[in-house]
């Protein structure tokens, strides 16, 4: 280093072979295949005739420390000492010894941990922040998750789909969230709502502007002070201008809505990347159990179960019946809102981030 430099500030995600079980880094890269012998447990065996259990609990993700711990005695008394968690918030633990499975497990459901979410099931929901911790949400996602997993939970622990099925939720209709076989998300029905005697303080006034995908957004002059507004005929109501703008407050307990989505999937060895289409919209966004956006979710899941072949993942049942046939089964309304072709697209989004006034 030279000399007058400061030493850097190394932050970030650890180096994970550290936490690595000692028989994953051993077979690092080397692994021949893996077996399902039951819900929520997955043997690997690599090419050196090692095998690995992996045993996978569903976990509610923003846990309390209590609770990590409770999971962290587990791992140390039933596995090896070893854990990690899954995009889907599961926790994972490994031991190399198939004697320590069945106790393993005991020992998670007396905890009342549920194990499962491997191979057809329905996999734990991957879920985004919610009211907890981000500022912009319009629903929950922890509540979402925890409603609807609890009424899934049968599906989680046993193999009776027929494959894969993944879900996401979504708190607001522009970050992150996510792409999945069923995806809840957000849908805002009306325009934001502008408090101008706070824009001039709070908001950068060009980067609103340039946040709209539509260019709806003109700065304008209130009550002789700087503000902004909206042209509502054309908003969207995609909510991108409430993050870098919050007195466009766009959340709200009535027109805030949730709305389905299906057959996302991204792509793999065999097929390309679908994209997930809108199915079901003007949802009540209705906490604390969400009932009505369950029961749609729990209708789609059952009629998959009994129409889909083997194998066949949502997106890839839905081509083979089209559209029309999944509405009927599903007994969801197919309205005129849902036909969406982008023919405006190029006119009217706004696809580059300069500033139109
Ligand atoms: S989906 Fe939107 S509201 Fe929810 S956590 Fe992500 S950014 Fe925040
Ligand atoms: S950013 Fe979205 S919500 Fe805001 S004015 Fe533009 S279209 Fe409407």
């Amino acid at each position: 280093m030279m000399e007058g430099q400061r030493t850097p500030i190394e932050s970030g995600c650890p180096d994970g072979f550290q936490y690595m079980h000692p028989l994953m880094r051993k077979n690092f890269g080397n692994w021949a295949y893996h077996e399902d012998p039951r819900p929520g447990v997955l043997t690997h065996t690599a090419h050196s005739g090692d095998k690995i259990h992996t045993v996978r609990a569903g976990t509610q993700r923003i846990l309390d420390l209590f609770t990590l711990r409770k999971l962290c005695e587990i791992g140390d008394k039933y596995a090896d000492g070893f854990i990690r968690f899954t995009i889907r918030s599961n926790i994972e633990y490994m031991v190399s010894d198939v004697n320590k499975v069945d106790p393993l497990i005991e020992a998670l459901e007396k905890a009342g941990f549920i194990v499962g979410g491997t191979k057809n099931s329905v996999a734990m929901i991957s879920h985004t922040q919610g009211w907890l911790h981000c500022d912009i949400p319009a629903t929950d996602a922890s509540g979402v998750v925890k409603a609807m997993m609890d009424e899934l939970i049968d599906e989680f622990k046993n193999w009776n789909m027929p494959n894969r099925v993944h879900i996401t939720t979504s708190c607001c209709q522009i970050n992150c969230g996510g792409q999945g076989d069923i995806a809840i998300n957000i849908q805002h029905t009306k325009p934001p709502k502008i408090n101008h005697d706070l824009v001039a303080n709070i908001c950068e006034r060009p980067s609103v502007v340039a946040r709209c995908p539509v260019a709806a957004i003109r700065p304008a002059l209130v009550n002789g002070k700087p503000s902004l507004e909206v042209d509502e005929k054309k908003c969207i109501c995609c909510g991108a201008c409430y993050p870098p703008c919050p007195p466009m407050q766009i959340n709200d307990p009535e027109h805030s809505k949730l709305a389905i989505w299906v057959g996302g999937n991204h792509s793999n060895a065999r097929s390309k990347p679908s994209f997930q289409k809108l199915v079901a919209a003007g949802i009540p966004n209705n906490p604390p159990r969400w009932p009505e956006a369950t029961a749609i979710v729990k209708k789609i899941l059952q009629t998959y179960k009994e129409n889909a072949r083997d194998w066949e993942r949502l997106n890839d049942w839905i081509d083979r019946i089209g559209w029309p046939r999944f509405f009927e089964l599903t007994e969801l309304p197919f309205t005129k809102f849902h036909v969406d072709n982008w023919r405006g697209a190029r006119r009217t989004l706004n696809a580059s981030t300069h500033i139109r006034f």
